[in-house]
């Protein structure tokens, strides 16, 4: 087995890197965002095309199914997000609850709408022990996100929900995959202090090489640019010192080390 091959196998990747059980009950997701792997494979594999993702249609099937004790973490949601509209807010509570009531621990991963992680926090309190957030934060600056993530709620939301969940005594945790910033001190340092768990840190997976308006180009560049090993090795030497930092697997396999 060469190098190469010994840190694929070593190294978990995707969502195994973070759970071991991946649950979703709506199919496409409204934030549509531009850099989504789901919305790629969805695409890919004919269940989706471009103009049709960002409509949701809800899987009843998922939302009815009770989960039995598992050894193991659970993740929701993974190929869309938790919003604070109907039908599709309802769907995920259920979906939720349906995850929690046995005993499961669930990790929620999503770009938080304050309204949002307020009911889940006050809805779900009684299982607050086996309940993690992670909401993605992959930049301190509103524009980008906007760009990358049109539809998503603004930095000020995200922070005023990490807050809240850090107040109320919630275990909490922050993704900044795909980061976006060349810098992410900022970021870091404006969030640090309201993380209980981790912040972890991730290159983008995908950038769209189709279609692609010529006022976009700069926004992609900069996105190829930042995944340069050169850029990386900044990034691990400003972060080191921070000790809830976690580099993904996209940062760890590009840079080939498998242990920080
Ligand atoms: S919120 Fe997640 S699932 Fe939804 S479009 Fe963005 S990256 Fe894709």
């Amino acid at each position: 087995m060469n190098k190469g091959e010994r840190i694929k196998k070593e190294i978990p990747s995707g969502t195994k890197e973070w759970a071991d059980y991946n649950v979703n009950c709506i199919n496409g997701c409204f934030y549509n965002c531009k850099y989504c792997y789901a919305k790629f494979m969805a695409i890919r594999f004919g269940r989706k095309n471009h103009k049709n993702w960002s409509i949701m249609e809800i899987n009843e099937k998922a939302v009815r199914k009770i989960y039995r004790l598992r050894n193991g973490r659970f993740m929701f949601p993974t190929t869309h997000d938790i919003f604070p509209f109907e039908p599709f807010l309802s769907a995920c509570l259920k979906t939720l609850e349906n995850i929690l009531m046995k005993g499961n621990e669930v990790l929620i991963t999503t770009k938080p709408s304050l309204f949002v992680i307020k009911k889940i926090c006050h809805e779900f309190s009684k299982y607050k022990q086996q309940i993690q957030f992670r909401f993605t934060i992959g930049s301190i600056n509103n524009n980008l996100l906007r760009f990358w993530e049109p539809k998503a709620p603004s930095y000020s939301e995200r922070k005023d929900s990490l807050i809240f969940t850090y107040k109320n005594g919630f275990k909490n945790s922050i993704s900044s995959e795909p980061l976006l910033d060349f810098d992410p001190r900022p970021l870091i340092n404006d969030l640090y202090h309201y993380i209980t768990e981790s912040f972890w840190l991730g290159i983008i997976n995908y950038i769209p090489a189709k279609n692609v308006h010529i006022e976009e180009c700069r926004f992609y560049d900069n996105a190829r640019e930042l995944k340069k090993k050169e850029n990386l090795m900044k990034i691990l030497q400003w972060t080191k010192n921070y000790n809830k930092i976690r580099y993904k697997d996209s940062i760890k396999k590009r840079l080939k080390l498998n242990q920080f």
